[in-house]
């Protein structure tokens, strides 16, 4: 195998938990600039030992993941095959629960190869695709979930690399098609998926955790969830007995998938119980302030960039204006809940930010939620992109 030195300083970083590899890191990049994707290289340290193995997968800053340098095996439909038996192994606890049934199986980087993510959905796999170099190996990856002896019916692909203009995003169904919705269950509660329609499934497994949190919270409460999407928050504390919830979301989409969640916990949503609007937050804020309402519970979980007719919106400019209206709009003695995916902005600094923002009220950090343990991540700044902050408003 071909080997390349590595700069000191990426050595030291790969030996402290860093996968992605970028030219810089390399001593002589012009030599391997125009490799293929997916092409597979060693990485040499200064001495010119080989540390481990790397795969081409062009993604974003990156120009290469280090593979698992702990399997002592060349890449090869083996080496993948020994990938996911530790995957899995991680998983036990999760793979054994009846109480939840969707869960990420493999992590990219943080489980050992980075390009791609699968994740479980009662008996279905849902590959996502980061870089064509990864997607080159899918036959290894689809054989070893096929072979999988927990049984999977139907293996779904959606390729979110850039595609040329015959590629569609997501491929065909491998297998039995999924039921439309397939209804999963997540510490007990039912959510309504759809698999192989788009890039979204209906729930981001990733807020298990929160999701738990915010149900176990909830009872009596009155609850505002922003940027709801299908809803899942609000579904959780309603499952946890809140008094109202309130649903606010701009896609027309999200009003029936909220409404189906709803009805499959035999829950009612209509205005006075769970209210479900398809608006503009920031339009909806507007009118709460105007009449002066009030929430026990306020969770606000938007996308990193959001464009609508009136408005852009993003992480990094807006939340800060966003948090404060936020902590204006919760009763005293409630909590106010908020959560990022923006890889680039760094936990430190979204916690300085937010906790100015409530400065006014003098809100208290009172919990702090990271990805959950299905999600392992490696130590490149943007493999931790989940941050949620619970601050208590006296
Ligand atoms: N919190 C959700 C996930 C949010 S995904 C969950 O836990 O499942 C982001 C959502 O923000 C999308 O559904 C999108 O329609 C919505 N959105 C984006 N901009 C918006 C805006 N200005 N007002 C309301 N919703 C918006």
């Amino acid at each position: 195998m071909k080997k390349f030195k590595l700069k000191a300083q990426a050595v030291k970083a790969l030996e402290l938990g860093k996968r992605l590899i970028s030219l810089k890191d390399l001593e002589a990049p012009e030599a391997i600039e125009q490799a293929p994707e997916g092409w597979v290289f060693g990485l040499a340290d200064q001495s010119g030992q080989q540390i481990g193995q790397a795969i081409v997968g062009r993604q974003n800053k990156g120009f290469a993941w280090l593979l698992d340098p702990d399997i002592l095996l060349e890449w090869s439909s083996d080496f993948v095959t020994v990938l996911f038996e530790e995957a899995v192994m991680k998983r036990e606890n999760l793979l054994a629960s009846e109480d939840t049934t969707a869960f990420r199986l493999f992590n990219g980087e943080g489980d050992g190869c980075g390009g791609l993510t699968i994740d479980y959905y009662d008996h279905y796999a849902v590959i996502n695709w980061y870089s064509r170099g990864a997607y080159q190996y899918r036959q290894w990856w689809i054989q070893v979930l096929e072979a999988w002896d927990h049984g999977i019916k139907g293996i779904y692909q959606v390729k979110r690399f850039e595609l040329d203009d015959q590629e569609s995003a997501l491929d065909p169904v491998l297998g039995q098609a999924a039921d439309q919705p397939l209804v999963i269950r997540e510490n007990g509660v039912s959510y309504a998926v759809y698999l192989g329609q788009s890039w979204m499934t209906g729930i981001f497994l990733d807020q298990r955790s929160v999701r738990q949190f915010v149900k176990e919270q909830a009872q009596g409460l009155k609850v505002l969830n922003l940027f709801s999407y299908t809803g899942a928050f609000s579904v959780a504390a309603a499952v946890g007995q809140a008094e109202k919830t309130v649903s606010v979301d701009i896609a027309n989409r999200s009003l029936e998938w909220t409404r189906e969640n709803f009805c499959l916990n035999q829950l009612e949503a209509s205005n006075d119980t769970n209210e479900i609007r398809v608006m503009d937050v920031f339009d909806y804020i507007a009118y709460a302030k105007k009449h002066k309402y009030l929430y026990d519970f306020v969770i606000c979980d938007p996308p990193s960039f959001a464009r609508s007719k009136k408005r852009h919106f993003s992480v990094d400019k807006d939340y800060f204006a966003l948090a404060q209206d936020l902590f204006e709009i919760t009763r005293p003695g409630g909590i106010c809940l908020l959560s990022t995916n923006n890889a680039s902005l760094m936990l430190e600094t979204f916690r300085q930010q937010m906790t100015l923002a409530g400065a006014n009220k003098k809100a208290q950090l009172i919990q702090q939620f990271e990805l959950p343990e299905d999600f392992p991540t490696s130590s490149d700044p943007e493999s931790a992109y989940l941050k949620v902050l619970v601050f208590y408003v006296p």
